[in-house]
């Protein structure tokens, strides 16, 4: 099986050393910024292929059928059909370039075709068709099947930016939440009600997020948190340090997008995790100039470790730049014993009808 893979630009190492570690036996090969191909053995022996959510430096991974070249001497279309497996047909397909910038001419094409395919509403939870150019006149074609595939075709979304929110980091939580959770875990692990720490949380792009999904938040930073969002009664603001913090008793979800080490980072959150101060957490791991990738596996061999994990998901998302954001989820009961969710310590301050500004 031959795959197509999708990186930042910049990243193709990356994602080897990544792919070497988890697919043995896996043969590889970078194409041009962003490109990387992977040929998987096959047989009994062949490893399977990981999860998206668990591989960092992946944006789009894509089983090819065809790579089709010498397109610009007629109809693109026509000449792509002829290569067009009868498994495929049905499929939604998605017409794209790499995001990369030897690559932007490309885009009024690819919008032009992909206007023969229209989009189907279900498209997200099923497997799809994929032609990626290459070059103008070199187009891959392929198959991108959940789970192994980004939600969004490219791995490229185009979150908005909220106008309420007070920093735009505030979508690297979004994309991180709506990405590295299926909607079903998403529903489930935020209800209105639950507790969160947000640890460098100023000037409260996380918290914001963490707000619209109904939560109370500590923030813990000695900067200055946005003024509506104080406003809102449900966020209690502490100036300390957030290496040293921990809450007086266990939360629902940690936050962490403190710019530090990513070992020091990732110790921190295998304390809260492991010491159970914490259920859930979504942290940043800015990455070292060198040995990217060697830097986060160590990072992440370590939490797997920590008693309770059950899930570790971990992206370079379209937001992230020299950073990938760590989803960890452990079985640790919660606050409330999880089904009858305590009111939380900061309502008892709430009187009245506020403007939130979390509320779309
Ligand atoms: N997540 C924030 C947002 O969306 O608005 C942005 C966080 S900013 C990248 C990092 C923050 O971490 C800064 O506000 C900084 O003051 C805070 N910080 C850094 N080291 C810290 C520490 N040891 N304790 C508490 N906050 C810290």
């Amino acid at each position: 099986m031959r795959r197509l893979l999708l990186t930042r630009a910049g990243f193709e190492d990356d994602l080897c050393v990544e792919l070497a570690t988890r697919v043995p036996g896996v043969q590889l090969q970078i194409d041009q910024p962003g490109v990387v191909w992977a040929h998987c053995p096959s047989g009994p022996q062949a490893a399977s292929w990981p999860a998206w959510q668990t591989l960092a430096f992946a944006r789009e991974v894509i089983e090819v059928h065809a790579e089709v070249s010498e397109l610009s001497r007629g109809d693109r279309l026509a000449i792509l059909q002829a290569h067009w497996p009868a498994t495929l047909q049905h499929d939604s397909v998605h017409v794209y370039a790499p995001d990369a910038d030897a690559l932007r001419t490309l885009a009024p094409m690819t919008a032009s075709l992909q206007k023969n395919f229209p989009q189907r509403a279900d498209a997200a939870s099923k497997p799809s068709t994929h032609l990626i150019f290459l070059a103008s006149d070199r187009c891959v074609l392929g198959r991108a099947a959940p789970p192994h595939c980004a939600p969004i075709a490219s791995g490229v979304p185009r979150l908005k930016f909220p106008a309420a929110a007070p920093s735009r980091s505030t979508l690297k939580l979004d994309e991180a939440l709506l990405h590295l959770l299926s909607p079903a875990e998403h529903a489930k692990l935020f209800q209105p009600g639950m507790q969160a720490v947000d640890l460098g949380a100023c000037p409260g792009g996380w918290t914001y997020q963490l707000l619209r999904r109904g939560l109370f938040v500590t923030a813990i930073d000695n900067g200055r948190m946005d003024d509506a969002l104080m406003r809102t009664g449900r966020v209690q603001h502490l100036r300390t340090d957030g290496f040293r913090y921990l809450p007086p008793k266990p939360v629902d979800w940690m936050v962490c997008d403190m710019v530090e080490s990513p070992l020091k980072v990732s110790d921190l959150a295998a304390a809260w995790l492991g010491g159970q101060h914490c259920r859930f957490a979504v942290f940043n791991l800015k990455l070292p100039m060198k040995k990217r990738a060697q830097a986060m596996l160590q990072c992440l061999d370590k939490l797997a470790a920590v008693t309770g994990v059950t899930t570790l998901r971990v992206k370079q998302l379209f937001h992230d730049r020299e950073e990938v954001t760590v989803l960890v989820l452990t079985e640790h009961q919660g606050p409330s014993g999880r089904d009858k969710l305590r009111a939380p310590r900061i309502a008892a301050h709430q009187s009245g009808r506020r403007h939130d500004p979390t509320r779309r």
